[in-house]
Parts: structure tokens; sequence; C-alpha cells
């Protein structure tokens, strides 16, 4: 129930129905003794409750809709596959050795902090551990980075234990909820920090890592990826094989996001428990983007029971953000060459400032809305989450979606198409949590 919604919303809902019914209560105060006159009350009190109607969103004015989707960002567990605040923390400098990026206060930049996630209602950003392709040339680098950056988000957690807190499962989610804290829950991306050596996964379960993107941008030891051409192995490798065996094992979520359509396919066919993909959008909007799934991959993903958690990021949303984007970093480039200045002179901060707002390329969240959308009339509801990449796609992301506390802006859109606060909370955290869990049944059983 939302009673904390404005007076408008309150009256359609309950009150009027309610004072209906006190006619029929002055009609009983003339036949009726007291006690009886209690009892009726209570009756109509309850019935009046039981009776209420859901709300139906889509009559709401904006405001209230909004307010009505802050409620539901607020109330309801909100889990987020893929934040990449580790590396902007590793890439900012920030090392064990010195401080650590203060995200418990608002920072000026990247999408993510605390405070901004408590306004959005972000309670579980999987933390992304994320080896770039350039670690797989050298060996033992693409482990030891994984090791920094979990460590980094280990002390993110303990320097600021009535903020954050790490999280293994959906219990410890639910656990530090309750108490007000975000979990800090880790993924992998990219399985070559298993390096050559199937012990690996185990050992990053213990670590705490809950799912591994078997690839990042170029193929790897466990499989091709999308935004390489080689096709190494054609797909899944004869030790992908392996590490995905493994990975339902210990317990280990398996990401296909980042992963070539031959790999997506090798993997689900294996695979014995539900997969995920972190944080891919739908390929509809992106002709031609690999890293993207297609309606066929969808299909399999959904028969399989997994989820895809949707990335925010422009070129995910719409092809017509990257060509919008190029000429407009074209025109900057040519503009800052006939006046001579430099992108750090204020003058001409204030002209590309101007002009990107002049010729917006970025998408709306109208547009991320469809891609719910699609996946909805394609699979149903049980298939789609939110997996944002925040701190991973630079300045490329949707007006009114630009960091953490703007996903509201995004169930507000949701809500006027139509979909219920039972579809929200199935995006925001119940598919995710039924797929991990699935993972969690098939892995004690394998004990
Ligand atoms: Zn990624």
């Amino acid at each position: 129930m939302d009673f904390q919604l404005s007076a408008k919303l309150i009256a359609s809902n309950y009150l009027i129905p309610f004072s209906k019914r006190l006619s029929f209560l002055f009609y009983y105060f003339l036949f009726m003794n007291y006690h009886l006159l209690i009892g009726i009350a209570l009756l109509v009190v309850s019935s009046a409750t039981a009776q209420e109607a859901p709300l139906d969103y889509k009559k709401l004015s904006d405001a209230e809709r909004l307010q009505a989707a802050q409620k539901i960002a607020q109330t309801t567990i909100m889990v987020d596959g893929h934040v990449d605040l580790p590396y902007r923390m590793k890439v900012g400098g920030f090392t064990l050795q010195r401080e650590i990026l203060d995200v418990s206060v608002r920072t000026p930049d990247g999408n993510f902090d605390y405070p901004r996630a408590k306004e959005g209602g972000l309670d579980a950003p999987f933390m992304s551990i994320y080896i770039p392709a350039g670690n797989q040339a050298i060996p033992g680098a693409s482990k030891a980075l994984a090791d920094s950056l979990i460590l980094m988000t280990e002390r993110l957690a303990a320097t600021f234990p009535e903020k954050f807190a790490m999280a293994y499962s959906p219990k410890d989610i639910e656990e530090n909820f309750a108490k007000g804290l975000i979990s800090l829950p880790m993924g992998m991306e990219n399985g070559a920090g298993i390096e050559d050596d199937l012990n690996n996964v185990s050992y990053f379960y213990k670590r705490g890592i809950r799912y591994i993107t078997l690839t990042h941008g170029k193929d790897n030891r466990i499989g091709d990826a999308s935004y390489d051409t080689t096709a190494t192995y054609g797909g899944l490798s004869e030790f992908g094989e392996k590490v995905v065996a493994e990975m339902n094992r210990v317990g280990i979520l398996v990401d296909l996001s980042h992963v070539s359509d031959h790999t997506f396919r090798d993997a689900l066919a294996i695979s014995k428990v539900p997969v995920i993909a972190s944080h891919s959008s739908v390929r509809k909007f992106t002709p031609g983007f690999e890293r993207n799934m297609s309606d066929e991959l969808i299909q399999a993903l959904a028969k399989n029971g997994g989820v895809m958690l949707i990335n925010f990021g422009g070129t995910f949303i719409d092809s017509a953000y990257a060509s919008g984007a190029n000429k407009v970093r074209e025109h900057v480039v040519n503009w800052l060459a006939e006046n001579n200045l430099s992108r750090r002179d204020p003058e001409a901060q204030k002209y590309i400032q101007d002009y990107t707002d002049l010729h917006n390329p970025f998408p709306t969240v109208s547009r991320v809305a469809d891609h719910f959308d699609h996946v909805v009339e394609l699979v149903g509801i049980d298939h789609v989450g939110l997996g944002s990449d925040f701190d991973g796609v630079g300045d490329s992301l949707p007006t009114g979606l630009k960091d953490v506390s703007m996903f509201p802006n995004l169930f507000a859109e949701l809500l006027k198409r139509g979909y219920s606060k039972e579809d929200i909370e199935k995006i925001c955290y119940k598919n995710i949590f039924r797929v991990w869990q699935a993972a969690s049944v098939y892995a004690d059983s394998q004990r």
C-alpha cells in the first residue's frame, strides 16, 4: 500500500469506498446495540482494506507516478548486476597502500557513491572485479589483479561498516537491507582470472566471487569474446567446458555477457543451472552489435531459466547514440582546431557543454524501458533485471539515468507502461535471486 502518496491518490483508493460504507453504519447505529456496532464496524473496516483494488499506476500524473516509483525503490531490495566501482578506484590511483576512494560521501564524478545509491534505492550493486584483456598476455597478472580488486572491495566495506557490507548470498543481501546497509556482492568480469588452473574456480568462490563473466574484450583460454574477431575456438574451449562445469559445481553463476554468440550457445548447452547476462541489452535496438543479445539468445536464456540484466550504456541502448556521439565528437575536434583551443580551456569547456546539450546524442529513459518491454514481450517478466554498468560506460548514459540516484525514473516509466509493483520487484531482485538460489542449491547437492 502507498499511503504516503498524494491526497488525490489516497482519496481515490481508500477514503471514498470507506465513506460509502459509513452510511450503512448509520443505519446499523439506529437498530443495533453498541457492542454489535463495534463488531460490524471492525468487519466493515477490514473488508474495506481487503477489497482495496491494486493501484493503477497508469492513471496517476507523472509526478505521482515518480513518487510511487521512489517509494517502491526505497522499500524493495534493489540489485544491480554490474557496477565498475573497483576499477574506477583502481584507475583513480587508489590502492591498498593509499587512501581508498571515499564513496561513503557524495563524489563529484563517477556514477556511484553511498548518498546517491541511497537516494535511488540501490541496495546491492555487484562490484565488478574487472580484468582487462591486456592482462591475459602476462601469466599470473589476471589473478593478481582480481585479488587486489577483491581486497579493495573488502577494504571499502571494512572502512565504512555503518554504510557498506560484503554479501555472498541473497540471504546476506536481505540481512544487510534490513540493517540499511548497502551490500557489495562481487562478480569477476573476465574468466582470465582463473589463469590455467581449474582450482582457481573454487579459490575465487572462497574469496567471495559469485559470478564470472567468461570472457571480456578478447578471446581467452575459456572461449571467444563478442568484441574479438579471431574466433579462436569457434565458441567455448575444452578448458572453458571444464570451467563452466566447475563453476556449476562450486556455485558461481555463469555470466554470458561479453561472450560471442557461439560461446553463449555452447555454455548454455552444458550449464546444469540457469545462467545470467550481468550487463547486456537487446540487440534489436543495436543491429549488428554482438555484445547485446539477439532474440534467439534471449529465448534460449529464458528456456534455461536464466536472467539478463539490462545495460544502460548509450551504445547498448540505441545505435543512434554511437553515430550521434561521433558527430558531436568530430565537430568538437574541428572547432577546437579552428579556434586554437584545448579541451581544458574554460571557453572550450563551455562551448563543448553547450554544443553537446544542443545536439544531445544521449538515449532517453523511455528507450531503456523499450529494452525491458522487448524482453517481456518475448519471454515474460521473469528473465529481466538491472545491470547498469554504472562507472563502466563513461559519459554515454541516458538522460534521466546518469547515475545510481536515478533508478526511480526508469521504474516510473515502466509503471506508466502498465508494469505492476510485483513486476518491478522481479526486475529489482526476485529474478536474480531465483537464479542465484538455483545455482546455490545445485552446488549444495554436489558437496
Ligand atoms: Zn563489461
